[in-house]
């Protein structure tokens, strides 16, 4: 998948290097090659433009870190920013209702819609120990039907029976009793399409969406298709409140685009992929994986993160011998510590691993909402000039009232702020003077 992109990529990386920071002149025959591989590969091309002017922003001035080459680096910032236009987080299937939890499918025929129930039936059933119903609302082909009941036998999951007498909302209705009189956890709803967008078609699942109320509404879609999937996705989206997408038959020699514009053109994730016609092959979607893959530079992304970890232990270290010295304590560190806070998970799972006195400071500071309150504090640092953080007392009135205008606060918690900041340091320079243990006799007795 997107072969031609790893193998322009690695070819720039290759011949990037020796500079300590991205300019907008050695990166920009990274991003032509980078451009020219998303377009073959049947992105969109808004899409591509878009994302093109999303990695210059974010690539321009950035340090070069560690023992990275230039290239190395901009991988990393093209990794993220494939990750982030997938969509940034996993996006799970929300089952969260009173049971049962109705799933409707939509696409066009052909689109994989029965095959991916019969993968999401076994999926549900033997990872959730979910209890699966299915239903064909495919009243057009009773093949469909036929189709649907051997696929559910195969994945364990019990079948609805349908005629094609009845009406699509009907049998939806029969079924969401059926699935309440026996206690199922899901149903899942199979509808019928078409080749190509009609307006009945469209008013049919509209109508039997209204009726069923589900609560996943997902678009199959096949990713072969390329730029036409991605253009059904958007005349599906605009006529159904879509919940999430499955992209099928990415097995196939699918180009890859449509996973990288689904989401930026229809604002709605991709929860699944479909790989091959088993039951087996259905995976959950997660976008750091897929631009993992297909930035195929697994060896180079390593490096990537492990320059990066070890820009933080640098930190943690430097840090550690002002503690040590209560030497050169200023607001910077201070920040630093509360966004590593944030990073493993806020103040209270860090109490243990800070100075007792440092993390009463920065308990009194949260006041009880710790998130919250850790993004105002690095609110108001943000608003400081570099000199103001190294040294705090620079900071009278009008430089307070700036700051407090630049974080949207009020000048009392700018106040608040430096005095909690002073406080620390002070208690840091008896710590440096009775050293750790004499504080710790002094807390026991
Ligand atoms: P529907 O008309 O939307 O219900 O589509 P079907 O479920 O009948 O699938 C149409 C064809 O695509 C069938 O031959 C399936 O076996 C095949 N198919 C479905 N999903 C996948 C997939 O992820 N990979 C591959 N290779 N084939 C698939």
């Amino acid at each position: 998948m997107l072969d031609n992109l790893t193998q322009r990529l690695a070819k720039v990386v290759k011949t990037m290097r020796g500079q300590a920071r991205l300019t907008e002149d050695n990166i920009s025959e990274m991003l032509r090659e980078v451009r020219l591989a998303l377009l073959e590969a049947d992105v969109a091309l808004p899409v591509v433009k878009d994302f093109i002017a999303k990695v210059r922003e974010k690539a321009v001035g950035q340090d070069v870190i560690g023992s990275l080459t230039p290239g190395q680096a901009l991988v990393g910032v093209v990794h993220r920013e494939l990750t982030e236009l997938m969509g940034g987080a996993q996006a799970t299937l929300n089952l969260a209702t009173q049971p049962p939890a109705i799933i409707l499918m939509a696409g066009l025929q052909g689109a994989g819609k029965t095959t991916t129930v019969g993968k999401l039936a076994k999926m549900l059933r033997e990872k959730q120990k979910k209890k699966v119903l299915t239903v064909s609302c495919d009243v057009y082909r009773p093949a469909a039907i036929d189709q649907l009941q051997a696929v559910s036998q195969q994945a364990g999951a019990e079948f609805f029976p349908s005629t094609v007498a009845q009406k699509p909302i009907d049998i939806a209705n029969a079924a969401i009793d059926h699935a309440r009189r026996h206690y199922f956890d899901v149903l899942l709803v199979d509808t019928a399409g078409r080749l190509a967008i009609d307006e009945a078609m469209m008013e049919e699942i509209k109508a039997l969406h209204a009726a069923v109320k589900p609560i996943e509404t997902l678009f199959v879609v096949d990713a072969m298709l390329g730029q036409d999937a991605v253009n059904t996705a958007r005349a599906f989206n605009e006529a159904l409140p879509l919940t999430g997408v499955v992209l099928t038959k990415l097995d196939g020699d699918a180009r890859g685009g449509a996973a990288l514009s689904v989401r930026h053109v229809t604002g709605k994730p991709i929860k699944f992929t479909g790989v091959g016609e088993k039951l087996t092959g259905l995976d959950e979607f997660y976008p750091d994986r897929m631009a993992s893959r297909i930035l195929g530079m697994g060896d180079i992304l390593s490096l990537v993160e492990e320059a990066r970890q070890n820009v933080d232990e640098e930190q943690a270290r430097a840090f550690a011998q002002k503690l040590k010295t209560g030497k050169g304590f200023d607001l910077n560190d201070f920040k630093n510590q509360i966004s590593q806070m944030r990073k493993m998970g806020g103040l209270s799972s860090l109490m243990d691993k800070m100075p007792a006195q440092f993390a009463q400071a920065a308990s009194q500071l949260q006041g009880g909402v710790e998130e919250k309150a850790i993004r105002r504090i690095e609110g108001i640092i943000n608003s400081m000039t570099p000199a103001e953080r190294a040294k705090p007392e620079l900071i009278k009135a009008s430089r307070k009232r700036r700051i407090a205008t630049g974080a949207g606060v009020q000048v009392q918690e700018v106040n608040r702020l430096l005095n909690q900041f002073e406080q620390t340091q002070k208690v840091m320079k008896q710590l440096s003077k009775g050293g750790m243990g004499k504080l710790m006799r002094s807390m026991k007795g």
